[in-house]
């Protein structure tokens, strides 16, 4: 018999819902409405007074109105099916409640009772040991699912327990039974479908003759799936992450304490995922939820069953392995950097390629799980920076960075603050004439801290924080207010201010940069802007986006370090710029080397072609003056031209 020839001969209504309508009914279903009047025309049809009910809810009366008069009473159940649908089994209560309706006497104690269960969602059964007999009440059989007519015993009340739970149970009554105490158990049923399944608590009481024989136990049992499901849900969320449903981070914590107590110690793998912003700007935040819960798996089905994979927010995961070495540690690590890398993602964005990034610290014995996560994340921190989709291994190394790190950049913050930044000039020399065309603008830390910081020893680490933000802004305004004094207006002071690639994606700069021209009233042909090639090519769009908007102010735009990148000429060709630095590891031997001179003479005649004028750096002999300038390049810089001095020395007559 399949499963389709069941369904049609059951008398209960079965109705599967999915989204709000229905999209399967059996025939007992088309019967109950159809024997009065109404039609289900079939799948797709409106619930009807069925549209309130909220799945996984006890039997509930619905009142249904009957297009041919009256008012039909249904008792309805929901369950949940898989793939989002909803069970409705609906049995006709019309008759029960006419009759109940009909009795106008003195309502009976067992009516009363009745009701009483009824209204409270449990029911009742006693169980006369003396003759085995049982009774149930009339309110259990509905919670059960009961049909009326069937021999009631103790038997078939165990067959309907969850098979897992029928030895705790009789255990229970079996212990009641010899100390005649009261009992207290839950435990799951299976309906008289054989597959719903309800969990109750059951209390129960043992009554004794005089001589302490007992004669009947009676209980009372309550549905309490809700409650259990609620309970479950918390006790859920308070160990694992609700979008992945590994384990979160109190979970984890607890598993760090436990290696942490095991003499063979175990590995903390912290892992967060690549570039994920990118993921939820470009295709949206769904796309990144499930590219989340995409690593996760992939992650999990790579790990053995002892390990533990949490998420700790965002974008970041902890795995801790017991009983696992350093070099077994890295291993799994780049096993699962490799794995990662070639998964399939998520169908929405077929194309995405997703790499992880693993910071590794073993825990041993004795240390508290603070320390492990500190230390796998310094570990995750030199994994990104070394360029990402890659495991590092955590050493001490990389504790004395990070205190470098954070020392530095506290070093910065608080010399902007002070006002302790200070800028110098160097000039860039036209090699025609020897003239001095502009200065470019530098910074130096003067805080008169040791060791003393050049810009090459706090900029890298300050361009990967917003610091880098403020300090671009705060060149440009000192740069700006220097341009607008007076000794510099009248000798026509012209400066470049070096940006970095973080600032290019600050939509505001453009904007901001023109105004304070304008409040100043610094014709902008006296600012330009110098920017890497790495950084322009990192953020293409941003960079000509910037670019256009202050050349056409009239402002200048440098291409600075060319050559040291990628020294790319297609790359060349989109910038709207209107000069190119030539890097000055391509001129400081151009009179030794003939390769050195090919290239400057390349930039040179691409420069020329695209309308931009060329500026070799480190020009610091001499010699390379007139090389340089037979190459056809416009202007220099470096030692021998010009060294930096305090930016206030250009701005007072001397
Ligand atoms: P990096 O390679 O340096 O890790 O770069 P990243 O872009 O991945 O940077 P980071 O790890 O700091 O970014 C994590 C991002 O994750 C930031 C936040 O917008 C996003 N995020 C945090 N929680 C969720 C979430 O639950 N769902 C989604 N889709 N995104 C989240
Ligand atoms: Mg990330």
């Amino acid at each position: 018999m399949t499963a389709d020839e069941v369904a049609r001969h059951a008398t209960v209504g079965m109705v599967v819902v999915r989204d709000g309508a229905v999209t399967w009914l059996n025939d007992a279903a088309r019967a109950l409405v159809e024997a009065h009047g109404g039609r289900w025309t079939g799948p797709g049809s409106p619930l009807g007074p069925l549209a309130e009910l909220r799945p996984g809810s006890r039997r509930v009366a619905v009142r249904w109105p009957s297009p041919t008069g009256g008012t039909r009473w249904w008792g309805v159940t929901s369950s949940r099916l898989p793939s989002d649908a909803h069970l409705i089994e609906i049995t006709d209560d019309t008759d029960r409640y006419e009759a109940d309706g009909r009795d106008t006497g003195p309502p009976t104690a067992q009516w009363r009772l009745a009701r009483l269960e009824a209204v409270a969602g449990m029911g009742s059964w006693v169980w006369n040991t003396r003759d085995d007999s049982m009774e149930w009440s009339e309110a259990l059989q509905v919670l059960i699912g009961v049909e009326p007519g069937i021999p009631l015993d103790l038997d078939l009340y165990l067959r309907l327990v969850h098979p897992d739970d029928v030895a705790r149970l009789e255990a229970t009554l079996a212990a009641s039974l010899q100390t005649l105490e009261t009992f207290s158990v839950s435990h799951r049923m299976l309906l008289g479908d054989r597959t719903t399944e309800r969990v109750v608590e059951c209390f129960g009481e043992v009554f004794a003759d005089a001589a302490g024989v007992p004669s009947r136990v009676m209980c009372t049992v309550r549905d309490v799936t809700e409650q259990h499901k609620v309970l479950q849900e918390l006790a859920f969320l308070a160990e694992n992450d609700p979008l992945t449903g590994i384990a979160n981070r109190r979970r984890i914590s607890g598993m760090l304490v436990d290696c942490a107590y095991d003499p063979l110690g175990g590995a903390l793998l912290l892992i967060d995922i690549d570039n994920f912003k990118d993921i939820n700007d470009l295709r949206g935040h769904a796309v990144g939820d499930r590219v989340i819960r995409r690593v996760a798996r992939t992650i999990v089905a790579r790990v053995g069953p002892d390990a533990l994979l949490g998420r700790l927010g965002g974008d970041e995961f902890a795995l801790v392995v017991p009983r696992c070495g350093a070099s077994e540690a890295v291993a799994l690590a780049e096993q699962l950097c490799a794995v990662v890398a070639v998964a399939p993602m998520v169908a929405e964005a077929a194309t995405l390629r997703v790499t992880i990034s693993v910071g590794v610290a073993t825990i041993p014995g004795g240390q508290d799980a603070e320390t492990s996560l500190a230390q796998a994340d310094l570990a995750l921190y030199e994994a990104k920076d070394a360029g990402r989709n890659r495991a590092r291994l955590y050493s001490p190394d990389h504790y004395h960075q990070a205190v470098r790190r954070v020392s530095l950049l506290h070093r910065v913050g608080a010399a902007l603050d002070a006002d302790t930044m200070q800028l110098v000039a160097q000039p860039i020399v036209c090699l025609g004439t020897g003239g001095t065309t502009r200065h470019e603008v530098l910074i130096r830390l003067a805080d008169g801290l040791e060791p003393a910081l050049g810009p090459a020893d706090f900029l890298p680490e300050a361009e990967r924080t917003d610091l880098v933000l403020r300090l671009d802004r705060w060149v440009l305004e000192r740069a700006i207010r220097a341009l607008a004094a007076p000794h510099a207006r009248a000798t026509d002071l012209r400066l470049e201010v070096n940006v970095s690639a973080r600032s290019l994606e600050d939509v505001e700069l453009g904007s901001w940069i023109l105004q304070r021209l304008k409040d100043d009233e610094v014709d902008p042909g006296r600012l330009g802007l110098e920017i890497t090639e790495t950084a322009a090519i990192g953020s293409l769009d941003d960079a000509v986006g910037l670019a256009t908007r202050l050349t056409r102010a009239g402002c200048g735009f440098a291409l600075d370090d060319f050559g040291a990148g990628f020294g790319s000429f297609s790359y060349l060709k989109n910038l709207p710029f209107t000069a190119v630095k030539i890097a000055g590891e391509f001129v400081s031997q151009l009179d030794t080397d003939p390769v050195d001179a090919a290239l400057v003479t390349a930039v040179v005649g691409v420069a020329r072609q695209l309308g931009m004028r060329t500026v070799a750096e480190q020009v610091d002999r001499p010699v390379l003056v007139d090389l340089l300038r037979d190459l056809g390049v416009d202007d220099g810089q470096g030692y021998h031209l010009g060294r930096p001095r305090p930016l206030g020395e250009l701005l007072v007559q001397r």
